[in-house]
């Protein structure tokens, strides 16, 4: 009998070690340095930051979602989980742990797909968190369906061409290099004739056209890029994996990626009710406690039923790719906690920031960053129906249609081979009676 929900007592003081720490060292930068994740460091935040990440590495968390060869301690994906449960309510902590997206999946394919001068290149700065890194996939008129990618690269002797646009890059504005998806082979599927290249941001041709930034972000912090690709040349030896292995490594990625947003949300959940909690055993209305009103109970029970739902679907998830390690076996369980996670994010966040009244919805709590992860969740890495439909799919494939007519649960079938099943013993009763 090999179920447990336990956590090693070794790891468990990691974690209470990381929740304090968070708490009490990397909140302060949350709070005054809201903006500054992914910028590379200044004289200003250096002597901070840099001694909170060698805390980090003396603690053997740095890179908890890496395995030893790459810098990581090899933790897998279950107690990683059990991490992002503590850093998911910090935009700061995965910087200072060096697990933050998009990073952490464009290193996964570096390690995986790169060769031995693009590893030292481009994943050795990005693992010890001095430079960041984008990924650029979404084009302006489409990004779900990547059959309408225009995005092209056509080989000129030692050299790609790349040409074209790509919409919302996150972090195109202080990354290194940009890990850009392109067509080589137009005569093929687009799932066959796509193409991953390393490309340096400050190579000519790559030009910004704009920063886009999500709901109330002003321009300065806009970190989303719409970028036009003109005439950009890269030597061959940038091309990542083979040609036409570009969805074979966006698996890769986007796989890691949408289990790690999973298990953040758990935190910012688990924040949520935290905070709800706290609101509804502080205010009086209509002489009693919010928390003794029975619509607010209703809230509080809700949100905490699908919150451990949620997590148990998430941790179960990652021990199940720490089990197979192969996200493309692992994709339907991924693909429902990918789908789950905006709704249950929405509704925890909505419950405790209603109870909250006025102040709730104030830039004096944090609930507008909470509310608007919800939407931002249900697109990035593919929106909700996209992993709706992969689910009923993967579901699909352990049924048959029924072999006649009639539904195999017909109950005059049954009851017909019911009554065979039981003939012998049905006739002895009918006799003796
Ligand atoms: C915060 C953030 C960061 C991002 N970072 C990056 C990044 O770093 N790099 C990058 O390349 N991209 C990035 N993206 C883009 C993201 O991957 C796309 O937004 C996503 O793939 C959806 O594409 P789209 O926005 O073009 O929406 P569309 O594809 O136009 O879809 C719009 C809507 O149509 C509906 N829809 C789509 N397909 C179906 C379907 N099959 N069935 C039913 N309804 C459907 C859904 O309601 C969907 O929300 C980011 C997005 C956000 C919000």
């Amino acid at each position: 009998m090999a179920w447990d929900f336990s956590t090693e007592p070794e790891f468990q003081e990691k974690l209470d070690w990381a929740r304090q720490f968070v708490q009490d060292k990397i909140e302060p930068l949350d709070i005054l340095y809201p903006h500054r994740q992914f910028h590379p460091l200044d004289d200003e935040l250096r002597p901070i930051v840099d001694p909170m990440k060698q805390e980090v590495r003396d603690q053997d968390l740095w890179a908890a979602h890496l395995g030893p060869e790459l810098g990581g301690k090899g933790y897998g994906q279950l107690k990683l989980a059990l991490l992002n449960e503590i850093l998911g309510v910090s935009g700061w902590a995965p910087i200072v742990f060096g697990t933050q997206a998009p990073d952490t999946g464009n290193a996964e394919i570096i390690a995986h797909y790169g060769t031995e001068e693009q590893k030292k290149k481009y994943l050795e700065p990005l693992l010890n968190g001095e430079v960041f890194s984008s990924y650029s996939m979404t084009e302006p008129q489409a990004g779900s369906d990547p059959q309408q990618f225009t995005t092209s690269a056509v080989r000129d002797g030692d050299e790609w061409v790349i040409n074209g646009w790509k919409f919302f890059s996150s972090n195109a504005r202080t990354a290194a290099f940009l890990i850009v998806m392109v067509i080589t082979d137009p005569d093929v599927s687009v799932y066959k004739g796509a193409s991953m290249f390393l490309v340096p941001t400050g190579t000519p041709g790559v030009n910004i056209d704009r920063h886009v930034g999500l709901s109330g972000e002003s321009e300065d912090q806009a970190m989303h890029a719409l970028i036009h690709y003109e005439d950009v040349r890269v030597p061959a030896e940038n091309l990542l994996g083979g040609e036409g292995q570009a969805f074979a490594i966006a698996q890769t990625r986007l796989g890691g990626g949408r289990v790690h947003h999973a298990m953040r949300t758990v935190a910012t959940c688990q924040r949520a009710l935290d905070l709800l909690c706290e609101r509804v055993l502080s205010r009086e209305t209509q002489g009693t406690l919010l928390a003794q009103k029975q619509f607010i109970q209703g809230d509080i029970a809700d949100s905490y039923a699908e919150l451990q739902q949620f997590r148990l679907l998430v941790l179960y998830t990652a021990w199940e790719i720490d089990q197979v390690k192969d996200y493309r076996r692992t994709r339907k369980n991924i693909a429902a906690i990918k789908a789950l996670t905006p709704k249950v994010m929405h509704d925890a966040v909505w419950r405790s920031m209603h109870a909250h009244g006025a102040l709730g919805v104030s830039n004096e709590m944090p609930f507008g960053g909470m509310w608007l992860a919800a939407p931002v969740m249900s697109v990035v890495d593919g929106p909700t129906e996209v992993h709706k439909v992969t689910v009923a799919r993967e579901v699909l494939k352990d049924y048959q249609p029924s072999p006649g007519l009639w539904p195999t649960a017909h109950l005059p079938a049954k009851r017909e081979e019911a009554r065979q099943k039981l003939a012998a013993h049905i006739e002895h009763v009918v006799g003796n009676s």
